[in-house]
């Protein structure tokens, strides 16, 4: 999957306004078969209506989207609904998911057939199948059930179960732990890791969780105010981060803390962004002048490892590991 320079902008202040808020402004990324990233970023940050544009749920206002080489943007609808049976989502709300008149086997039934990942003969197989490859066991027993007879990590892997029905190429699981007890997220992340390990799959995991991110991603996407402000492989962002908001963030998480405790600080009273500048800058320990003025632009540091930042410009980087933004 790749996305390419994404943006989406809402409409605010009423129908006659033509004010719009920018909730997504340039964001690039790409995800490899088997590889995890995690998105991380507080709520308002854009991580949710990038899940919802990746998903094709949401339109973008530009930008490119491919998933083996077709811009599924501009292409004709049948590349677009094939992508959308590639691409899957698992939401945050395993309750809100499910719909509670139907059992376990008729959520899975139906990606099944209408995606003809099964026949009416091997259908039953099929399902139970699914619910065994998430550790719903014995099988025959949880297909049978109706959401109410179970618990949230029970609901949120039947959730998981749909997604694979598929058999997509990508899920993005928009904090698919975070309404879920502490006890039980540790299997669904681990649930999730291993889908990607065996069956190459890639994940989008979207967290607010710092910790859960170093535990599970291969690379982390940092987001704030709709922009990626650092991106790159997780354990040397999360080593050594560069960019003022991570490092903050960072802070938050304690020393060999349990990673399933560790929520991002709460917003500091911070003034509104500067419209030209940084967005990042009301809150930033190390702003100045030109922070409020000039929009930072890329910096690559070192290879795959992505940053915003005015501070990267004066560390005398040289003018070519600037990217132009
Ligand atoms: Fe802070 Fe300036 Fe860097 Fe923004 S550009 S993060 S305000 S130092
Ligand atoms: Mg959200």
């Amino acid at each position: 999957l790749e996305a390419t320079a994404l943006s989406r902008t809402v409409p605010v202040g009423g129908f006659l306004s033509r004010a719009r808020r920018t909730l997504l402004d340039g964001v690039s990324l790409t995800l490899e078969r088997g590889e995890i990233v995690a998105l991380v970023g507080e709520s308002g940050s854009g991580k949710s209506t990038l899940a919802r544009v990746l998903a094709r749920l949401d339109a973008p206002d530009g930008g490119s989207l491919r998933l083996g080489g077709t811009d599924v943007l501009t292409s004709e609808k049948r590349a677009s609904l094939a992508y959308r049976g590639r691409v899957q989502m698992v939401f945050q709300d395993p309750f809100a998911s499910l719909n509670p008149v139907h059992t376990v086997a008729y959520h899975l039934e139906r990606p099944l057939l209408r995606h003809g990942r099964a026949t009416h003969a091997d259908l039953k197989a099929r399902v139970h199948a699914l619910l065994e490859s998430v550790g719903l066991t014995p099988a025959e027993s949880f297909a049978r059930r109706y959401p109410h007879e179970l618990s949230g990590g029970q609901r949120q892997r039947v959730a998981v179960a749909r997604a694979l029905a598929v058999e997509p190429d990508v899920i993005i699981a928009d904090e698919p732990t975070s309404m879920l007890d502490v006890s039980t997220r540790r299997g669904v992340l681990q649930l999730l890791r291993g889908l990607t390990r065996e069956r190459g799959i890639g994940i989008l995991f979207i967290t607010h969780d710092l910790a859960s991110a170093r535990h599970l991603a291969d690379r982390i996407l940092v987001l704030y105010a709709g922009r990626v402000v650092e991106s790159g492989r997780t354990s040397e962002v999360l080593a050594a981060p560069r960019h003022p908001y991570t490092r903050l963030l960072l802070s938050a998480v304690p020393d060999g803390a349990d990673f399933l405790h560790t929520p991002l600080p709460v917003k500091a009273g911070a003034g509104p962004a500067p419209p030209r500048g940084c967005a990042f800058a009301p809150r930033c320990p190390q702003a100045d002048a030109r922070c409020l003025n000039t929009l930072p632009a890329e910096h690559l540091p070192a290879a795959d490892h992505l940053v915003r930042c005015h501070l990267e410009s004066s560390k005398g980087v040289p003018d070519d590991a600037a990217v132009p933004s």
